[in-house]
């Protein structure tokens, strides 16, 4: 079943909190996978290329980074879909690049942000299996921008 949650926007509280780390408990738990399908049909539903769970109300370190092509963003790579539970972000490119972004959370606006070029990054699954990666050009972009609303940033804060 397909389930759309509203999206919070920009002025409300919940995108300016710190949002809270999963615990050890809830790694493999129905309701952390139920949350990462409902933000995954919510993002698709409004051709998002990544989403944060502060953006469905839930103040907790989950996104979801999927760049694609769509009518918001008609040249984005095409990747596959990843979720990525409590992500830190472990060093930043010296390289900053300036580029487009938009918001779920911010409608009918769009900035030029600078983001480093490239990043690594460590994540938990839903399973919990950590992982160190690294990610370049848009890709990076979007997990930079959704890292960001867990720590209650906006991109229009960085413009
Ligand atoms: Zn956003």
């Amino acid at each position: 079943m397909q389930t759309i949650l509203p999206v919070a926007q920009c002025g409300e509280a919940i995108l300016t909190l710190i949002a809270a780390p999963i615990s050890e408990s809830e790694f493999g738990s129905a309701w952390l996978n139920t949350l990462a399908d409902t933000m995954q049909d919510t993002m698709l539903e409004r051709n998002g290329v990544g989403i944060a769970a502060p953006q469905v109300y839930i103040s907790k370190r989950v996104i979801i980074v999927a760049s694609r092509p769509n009518p918001r963003y008609p040249d984005a790579p095409e990747m596959d879909a990843v979720v990525m539970v409590n992500p830190e972000i472990l060093a930043f490119s010296s390289e900053v690049v300036s580029g487009e972004e938009g918001c779920l959370s911010v409608p009918n606006e769009r900035g030029q942000v600078q983001r480093a070029e490239k990043i690594t990054i460590r994540y938990r699954t839903l399973n919990g299996k950590a992982v160190e990666t690294e990610f370049s050009g848009f890709p990076a972009r979007i997990v930079q921008h959704e890292v960001d609303h867990l720590n209650g940033v906006l991109f229009v804060d960085r413009v």
